[in-house]
């Protein structure tokens, strides 16, 4: 049985029982209509008292994954970027700290798929990693520069587990972790999946990532759960079983965050001036692009892709997009050219942080 949510956490239904039929058009138009309910509910409700995102580092990363059969350009690899989230709410229980995808660059580094990469570069590592991955910045810098101390962080969360090492943060036996006082919000699904993963999943997840946390440090998640009533966390199964996107209203509308797709353009691909993008969507029908590293449900994210998109909304700043501010956002890089994103949002900063 589920543990009691702390106060500020509720379970919300405006999703359930919209993946039941057994048509996937069904199933589509289902969750695109309440997609429009819930986008209309979450904007009666109040803003964030803070949201801010940060770049932290560039990732290397395969265009045939990044854009899934829709990019012509030969480059082999785009940079994504890796953001942190910051999102301060107003809740019964008081104002809740979040922050979303508080990467540990260096512990990652430790993954499958980054490691065979980084060796790739044989005599040149370090040469090929800086090139490659530059770091900008931290997490333990971030919060420094905004001026939020990790005591005040009451949650941590990601959208999905790939490549996090949770150790250095939450704790790991008899180690206590940089954030002394959050708990990791994960959905049931996710948490298991990283228990017990199949080798398509393997080459993605930090090994040992989460061993030796603490299960009070843990709050695990059913489904959908809104944090106060400006944050929800909207179970969008596809990229991983698991995932699920942060839905943060702000005075730009509700931004939308997760990696099923890494740039608006994935969301919105007829408006992408990518070669290929849009003529891959005009010749197939597809109304958004996979990031397709692993496909764990292949079809459920197409659906959450929609659900996403229009739980987002366009964005005020060209409405040929989508408010998705995905969690690894395509970004330019001289070393892959041909492959700049048409829109991407950059980091973003609305209200005050509360220290
Ligand atoms: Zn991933």
């Amino acid at each position: 049985m589920a543990a009691p949510l702390p106060g500020e956490l509720r379970a919300f239904d405006d999703f359930k029982g919209a993946r039941d039929a057994a048509s996937p058009a069904d199933r589509l138009r289902e969750v695109r209509l309440r997609a429009a309910r819930f986008r209309d509910r979450m904007l009666k409700g109040p803003e964030v008292r803070y949201y801010g995102s940060f770049s932290l580092v560039r990732v290397p990363y395969p265009t045939r994954y990044a854009l899934l059969n829709a990019c012509s350009v030969p480059t082999p690899f785009v940079h994504i970027l890796n953001r942190v989230f910051v999102m301060q709410v107003d809740t019964d229980q008081g104002l809740k700290t979040l922050v979303a995808s508080p990467s540990d660059i260096h512990a990652n580094a430790e993954t499958p798929f980054f490691k065979r990469l980084a060796r790739s570069f044989g005599p040149f590592q370090e040469f090929g990693k800086k090139l490659l991955g530059p770091v900008i910045a931290t997490v333990e810098t971030v919060l420094d520069r905004i001026g939020l101390s990790p005591e005040k962080v009451d949650y941590i969360s990601y959208d999905h587990l790939h490549t996090q090492d949770l150790r250095n943060w939450l704790g790991s036996g008899e180690k206590t972790g940089y954030f002394p006082n959050a708990k990791l919000l994960v959905m049931r699904q996710e948490w298991e999946s990283t228990l017990g993963l199949l080798p398509p999943q393997l080459d993605w997840y930090c090994p040992n990532g989460i061993d030796g946390i603490h299960p009070s440090r843990v709050v695990l998640l059913e489904g959908d759960t809104m944090l106060g009533d400006s944050v929800a966390l909207m179970h969008t199964p596809g990229h991983t079983e698991g995932n699920h996107s942060f839905v943060a209203h702000t005075p730009e509308g509700l931004m939308v965050t997760s990696e099923n797709g890494v740039a608006p353009e994935c969301y919105a691909p007829l408006a992408s001036r990518i070669p290929g993008v849009a003529r891959f969507a005009r010749q197939t029908g597809m109304e958004v692009i996979l990031n397709g590293n692993t496909l764990e449900r292949g079809l459920d994210q197409y659906i959450s892709m929609v659900q996403e998109k229009e739980v987002a909304g366009p964005s005020i700043r060209n409405t040929e997009f989508p408010n998705m501010t995905c969690s690894s956002e395509l970004a330019a890089y001289w070393a892959f050219p041909g492959v700049a994103p048409t829109m991407s949002f950059g980091d973003l900063s609305f209200g005050r942080v509360v220290v």
